[in-house]
């Protein structure tokens, strides 16, 4: 009897599964794909080496999760501190965004018409909201609230958290408003782009503490795996191993039965296993088929549902140079999806294994609505539209990279699927559009007495820290 079998190594997954096998569970891990990290993963086709899905990480700067499990278990992750983080293209201009804050706001003053005393109370506000809110993400403890001295640690922040109340329920649209910036195309393209591929939703619709949180990910701890962000899901399913945990790969789920008595059976693949507790690194929707109807699980699924599948291509081109990524924006006036808008990430000459010398791998994605794909016929239709899209937008801002194409794999969301192990290749995480109900389950609860769910449709929601981050809170209050 397993006091938790933990469904799933995403990195909700692998972060419960770490805690847990630490504070001496008797701890199993099942992984479907015969790879960790789903969607941020590296898999292997045709002897090159690709990010399946997540290119881009925060977390290593010091006292930060990433940095903290890399010291703690002597991980083997080399990391590249590239600057600029991102570089942002459209029609109209370029703008790196460069680690230093400082500099990417000197770059927008510079710009024809730039409403300065507007730009600089934005980035005031902005770094105001990463620096009450990351701190609290940095250290899983302090969302707790369980402790006096947690309590008393919240309390002498107030005057911060009070600077981010103001905005709590409004959209990140209502801030440009407010800074006098709604019409400055630069910023608003550059908050559209990453609201998009963070808080899945455009700056005008999106939450605002979150988006301004989101934002911060260039500034606090950015770093590319080299090798790929599988190297980071290995080196932690070694960890898992190390401290007594089973990592069973190729082992998928099957189904979960509730005894009667407590506990459950964990059907999968290669048996069946006996445990206190499931931690479920998988969609609300898929929790829902396990345990049948369940308060909270429709509304989660719908709200995920009403998101967006990843439709991507994978390239191999010539060329050297360090890694890079590129916030690729074909019209500026059209909604940033569909191909209109894509993340293209380059690796570089330290990836070693990931491409033959003089070649590099190059993983890009755009985000098309769910909801389109669901009749069969049409989804192949709109497929092929947004991958026609994509290749405009790449031969517009990146055409570098299509004349020295040597290899190309598309994908549509299916084929995500398979590599990712996501149902639909859902990009995942609910969209953060305004509104109070982004709140709910800030405190992890159950989804039944001994099953939780972790992942990026729970709170914090999307991204390898903030799912990581998920996991730990789930796995620490288990352990409690
Ligand atoms: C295209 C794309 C680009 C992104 N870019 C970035 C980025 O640059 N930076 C960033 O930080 N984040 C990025 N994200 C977000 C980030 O990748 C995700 O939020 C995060 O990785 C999701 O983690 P998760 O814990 O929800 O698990 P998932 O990644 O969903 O993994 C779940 C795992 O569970 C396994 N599984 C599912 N069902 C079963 C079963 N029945 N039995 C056994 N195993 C099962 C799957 O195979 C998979 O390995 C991106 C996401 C996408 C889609």
């Amino acid at each position: 009897m397993y006091d938790a079998v933990v469904i799933g190594a995403g990195f909700g997954g692998l972060g419960a599964a770490l805690e847990l096998a630490r504070a001496g569970a008797k701890v199993a891990l099942c992984e479907a794909l015969n790879y960790p990290g789903g969607c941020a993963s590296t898999f292997s086709r045709q002897g090159f080496r690709f990010e399946a899905g997540a290119t881009l990480f925060t977390g290593f700067a010091p006292g930060q999760l990433f940095e903290r499990w890399i010291a703690r278990e002597a991980l083997e992750v080399p990391l590249d501190w590239l600057d600029p983080v991102v570089e942002l293209r459209t029609g109209d201009f370029t703008l790196p965004v460069w680690r230093d804050r400082e500099r990417v706001l000197a770059q927008l003053e510079a710009m024809p018409d730039a409403p300065k005393e507007g730009l600089r109370r934005f980035f005031a506000l902005q770094r105001a909201v990463g620096d009450a809110l990351w701190p609290v993400m940095d250290e899983p403890e302090r969302l707790e609230l369980a402790s006096l001295p947690s309590l008393g640690w919240h309390a002498l922040r107030s005057p911060r958290y009070l600077k981010v109340a103001r905005w709590v329920g409004r959209p990140l649209g209502a801030v440009l408003e407010h800074c006098g910036l709604s019409r400055f195309t630069p910023l608003r393209a550059l908050a559209d782009a990453l609201c998009q591929i963070t808080v899945q939703c455009p700056a005008a619709e999106a939450e605002a503490p979150f988006a301004l949180s989101a934002m911060e990910y260039c500034w606090r701890g950015a770093a590319h795996v080299r090798g790929g962000v599988g190297v980071l899901a290995q080196a932690l399913t070694r960890a898992i191993a190390a401290h007594g945990g089973e990592v069973l790969l190729a082992n998928r789920v099957k189904s979960v039965e509730r005894r009667a008595g407590g506990g459950f059976v964990v059907h999968a693949r290669r048996g069946s296993l006996e445990a206190r507790r499931v931690v479920a690194n998988v969609l609300p929707g898929v929790a829902q088929r396990w345990l049948g109807p369940v308060a909270g699980l429709p509304a989660l699924d719908r709200a995920v549902q009403d998101g967006w599948g990843a439709v991507m291509r994978y390239l191999v081109v010539r060329g050297e140079g360090p890694a890079h990524h590129l916030e690729l924006v074909d019209d500026l006036q059209a909604p940033f999806i569909e191909g209109n808008h894509a993340f293209a990430s380059v690796s570089g000459e330290h990836d070693v294994g990931r491409a033959p010398d003089g070649c590099r791998t190059v993983t890009v994605s755009t985000h098309v609505p769910l909801a389109a794909l669901r009749a069969p016929h049409d989804a192949k239709a709109t497929v092929d539209a947004v991958q026609a899209r994509l290749e405009r937008t790449l031969q517009r801002r990146a055409p570098e990279l299509l004349e020295r194409e040597v290899r190309r794999l598309t994908a549509s969301p299916r084929t995500f699927e398979r590599f990712t192990g996501r149902p639909e290749g859902a990009v995942g995480g609910v969209p953060r559009r305004a509104g109070l109900h982004n709140y709910q389950g800030l405190f992890p609860s159950p989804v039944v007495d001994g099953f939780w769910l972790v992942g990026d449709s729970v709170f914090p929601g999307q991204s390898t820290l903030s799912t990581a981050l998920g996991g730990v809170r789930v796995a620490r209050r288990i352990a409690r």
